[in-house]
């Protein structure tokens, strides 16, 4: 899955083979999402098991689901190298998205966040990315209509590959996902945030903020003592400027943190008259962590603040907390379990 259908040409006629196999075989991969050269079956059987030593096309094990009363069902994949990634489903009416990760572990350190707490493994591949996507289309029967870079792992880290996964999936011999259906969310890096504007300027940025001063965000976000909030708003200003379009600031209140009204009034000042969105995200509590998440009336008048304002803002529907659907916490529990189980 990691091939272009240009790259799959290539290595076809280096195996002597005519370039139209290739192109067979990247549809068979990436539009049907087969994996077993033995069932693409237009293909001569002498092609096949020729294929069968020369290659294999990727796709991941099904390790564990769940499904909650929303529909959103959280999976964990298992990888050819015994690591495991978490992806999710979430139906909407509009149509259906799928959230990715792009790392094993995390090495960015977000305090609030379960995917860095067993540190950074290792890079996913554009194919492993790709094939996250296959794995919930395959399990659901869903046509995916929008993908969200979302999931473990800081894309702006292994940008290379996040890249060349949204090429693979905008591509007509893909998915064919339009652009705009595609969100790349960021803790913040700005050479990344620099290098999506240049490369992709049709994607959503999506900028995980998560508080109004460097003072807050130091506390919480390592990143920010490298690009402080001044380069970063900085960035996300020049990403408009190229890109024309609106960028996402998601915004985790956390209680009696970065939740009161005066901050509320801060961020308000820092964003005011940009093309942007808040996001307000209600903590997903992370048991490892210890931060509690804001009450209701916290959010609702964290809200009303900006909206005096006039900045964007929404409150983020919640979807499949229950099933640990937020920011590797599925995979943590998994972990946590087996940890248990060999001690046992
Ligand atoms: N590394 C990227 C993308 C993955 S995290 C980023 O930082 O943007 C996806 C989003 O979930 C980010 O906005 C992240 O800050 C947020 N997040 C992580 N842990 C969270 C938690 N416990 N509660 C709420 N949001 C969380």
């Amino acid at each position: 899955m990691d091939f272009t259908a240009q790259e799959t040409e290539q290595f076809l006629i280096s195996l002597g083979e005519p370039a139209y196999r290739g192109r067979q075989i990247h549809k068979w991969v990436h539009q049907k999402g087969i994996t077993r050269f033995a069932d693409m079956t237009n293909l001569p059987l002498k092609l096949r098991d020729k294929l069968q030593t020369a290659s294999t096309p990727g796709g991941l094990a099904l390790d564990t689901k769940k499904t909650s009363g929303d529909g959103t069902v959280k999976y964990l994949f298992g990888l050819s190298d015994g690591q495991a990634v978490e992806s999710v489903f979430l139906p909407h009416e509009y149509g259906n998205s799928a959230c990715v990760s792009s790392q094993v572990g995390c090495r960015m350190g977000c305090r609030f966040c379960a995917s860095t707490i067993g540190g950074f493994v290792r890079d996913l591949t554009a194919g492993e990315m790709y094939a996250q996507i296959i794995g919930i289309r395959d399990d659901t029967g869903a046509r995916i209509s929008s993908v969200v870079i979302m999931g473990s792992g800081e894309p702006a880290d292994n940008l290379t590959q996040v890249l060349k996964f949204i090429s693979l999936i905008i591509s007509p011999d893909g998915l064919n996902i339009g652009s705009r259906h595609i969100t790349v969310s960021t803790c913040g890096v700005v050479p990344g945030i620099k290098r999506l504007a240049v490369e992709k300027p049709q994607v959503t940025l999506s900028v995980s903020l998560h508080a109004p001063n460097d003072e807050v965000r130091d506390e919480i976000m390592p990143i920010n003592r490298k690009y402080p909030l001044g380069v970063l708003i900085e960035a996300c200003r020049e990403y408009i400027s190229i890109t024309n379009r609106r960028v996402t600031f998601e915004y985790a209140l956390i209680d009696g943190f970065n939740d009161s009204r005066e901050q509320a009034g801060e961020l308000g000042r820092l964003l005011r008259g940009m093309l942007c969105h808040v996001n307000l995200i209600p903590l997903n509590e992370v048991a490892e962590r210890g931060f509690r998440r804001s009450n209701r009336a916290a959010v609702k008048s964290f809200k009303d603040v900006l909206e005096e304002m006039g900045v964007p803002v929404t409150i983020r529907q919640e979807m499949g907390a229950e099933i640990d659907a937020a920011c590797g916490q599925l995979r943590r529990r998994v972990l946590r379990e087996q940890d248990r189980s060999e001690r046992r």
